[in-house]
């Protein structure tokens, strides 16, 4: 049996809906059970929420109400084009009380003029919440046993609000509970990713592009021959298909190398999808939900080694340099405490490091406490802010035995100014930061270089 994650162009509108619904009925013929359908909000959706509640809360309560009917009537729309209407008719009245209550709640937020972490989740939340219910219908309209799981019920998640983390115990005991007796009754489950619930029962969302890693819990949650993740591009491809024109498809790759990629900005993977794989070692395919037919990408433990010395490249934007440099003369022991310190107390994750005698340089691209970071840097040291850079990363298990590529991607960016070059233990990826304006070259120069 597999798990099916959809991701929101996959359900972006009623033929998007039919072909997910024919994917789906493939995976159950072909399996005998199942499957597990997981889906995201319907394209923009979740940014279109985050407005309304922006919005709602800096006053703009108009905006916000015409925002909120454009939603209603799209979602009311896709329903219409799926189920006809007398079937429909529970689901259009839930969907209407759901968006007269995100009217009110957009009221309250223009009065109170401030909108907390955990009303965003409340939310942010509806888009998966409301696509699911969708897909569920529109499954059942087509003759497949669907049952719609609320994800509050199957995903446990701690109380960090817009960006929750799984309990991984209690998620697993929920999935048991929720969506495991459906799959033994012959049903196929479907839930909405990204979305999840304290113990307490506030709603909780896993942060931006979430749906994958939901994906993944509940296909390790109920032990899944293999984890499906329904994209927009026919797999994990060398270099991001935005930046770079033509890049190829990597047909396999490591657990170990998909971690690296999607943790260093290849948007088609959360960068917590692979792990629950790996604890449970179940399979990961990336596949384009326009292609069913096609082979997509396989994420297994280990992987044949690539034909080309690179595996895949990523890349990410807006990425800030800080530089920090001891007051004395040498960095004492206990120096690099006190600066990881500063970061940790301000929750704020350091992607890249690199040291000197006398000055270590970290990358963060989360800078909401960066100006109280560096503040409680300035207690102990000099420090120095570099914004508007990027970080160009290069995977590849290869890299590990092969020295020699290490350091021709450092001779092919020879024109480029570097700033950092990192290498880590795992010597899995070589990365570099550099100068925002820089980058697409940078990438060009690589992926001709490594990829054509
Ligand atoms: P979904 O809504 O299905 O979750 P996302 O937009 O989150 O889709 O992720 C898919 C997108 O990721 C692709 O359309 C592509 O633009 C982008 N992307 C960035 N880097 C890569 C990469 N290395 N391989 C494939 N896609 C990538
Ligand atoms: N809908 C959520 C988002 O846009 C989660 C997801 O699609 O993965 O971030
Ligand atoms: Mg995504």
């Amino acid at each position: 049996m597999v798990v099916q994650k959809f991701g929101g162009t996959s359900v972006a509108d009623p033929d998007a809906i039919r072909r997910l619904l024919a994917i789906a009925r493939t995976a159950r013929t072909t399996h005998g059970r199942g499957p597990v359908v997981v889906v995201s909000a319907m394209s923009r959706v979740t940014d279109a929420l985050l407005t309304v509640a922006a919005d709602a809360g800096a006053g703009h309560l108009d905006r916000a109400l015409g925002q909120i009917e454009q939603l209603r009537e799209r979602h009311l729309t896709t329903l219409g084009a799926l189920v006809p209407a007398e079937a429909a008719a529970p689901l259009v009245s839930i969907i209407e009380d759901q968006f007269d209550e995100l009217a009110a709640v957009a009221r309250a937020l223009a009065v109170l003029r401030e909108v907390s972490p955990r009303t965003l989740d409340v939310v942010a939340a509806m888009g998966e919440l409301l696509s699911s219910r969708i897909v569920a219908a529109a499954a059942i309209q087509a003759g497949l046993p669907a049952e719609w799981v609320d994800a509050r019920r199957a995903i446990v998640t701690n109380g960090d609000h817009t960006s929750a983390a799984p309990l991984m115990r209690e998620t697993g005991a929920a999935l048991r509970a929720s969506v495991v007796p459906l799959l033994d009754a012959g049903r196929v489950p479907v839930l909405g990713g990204f979305v999840g619930a304290t113990t307490a029962g506030h709603t909780t969302t896993l942060g931006r592009g979430g749906s994958d890693y939901s994906g993944a819990l509940v296909g390790a949650g109920v032990d899944a021959a293999e984890i499906q993740i329904w994209t927009d591009v026919d797999g994990m491809l060398t270099a991001d298909p935005r930046l770079i024109p033509h890049p190829r498809l990597v047909p396999q790759l490591s657990f170990a190398e998909a971690a690296e990629l999607a943790y260093f900005g290849a948007k088609v993977l959360h960068p917590s999808t692979i792990h629950p794989a790996v604890e449970r070692n179940i399979p990961v395919r990336i596949l384009n939900s326009w292609k069913p037919d096609a082979a997509g990408t396989l994420i297994t433990a280990t992987a044949p080694p690539t034909a080309t010395p690179l595996t895949a490249m990523a890349a990410k934007r807006d990425v800030t340099v800080v530089d920090i440099t001891s007051d004395r003369m040498l960095m004492a022991y206990g120096f690099l405490r006190q600066v990881f310190e500063v970061f940790e107390r301000f929750r704020t994750a350091v992607d890249v490091v690199t040291t000197s005698e006398v000055s270590v340089s970290v990358t963060v691209d989360d800078r909401r406490n960066l100006d109280a970071i560096v503040e409680a840097l300035s207690d102990f040291a000099e420090v120095v802010v570099e914004p508007e850079m990027a970080l160009l990363c290069a995977v590849g298990d290869r890299l590990r035995n092969e020295p020699a590529i290490a350091a021709r991607v450092v001779r092919v960016l020879e024109e480029v100014p570097l700033r950092m070059i990192s290498q880590a233990a795992s010597r899995r990826n070589i990365t570099v930061i550099l100068r925002q304006g820089d980058l697409s070259h940078a990438m060009e120069r690589l992926h001709e270089e490594f990829f054509t």
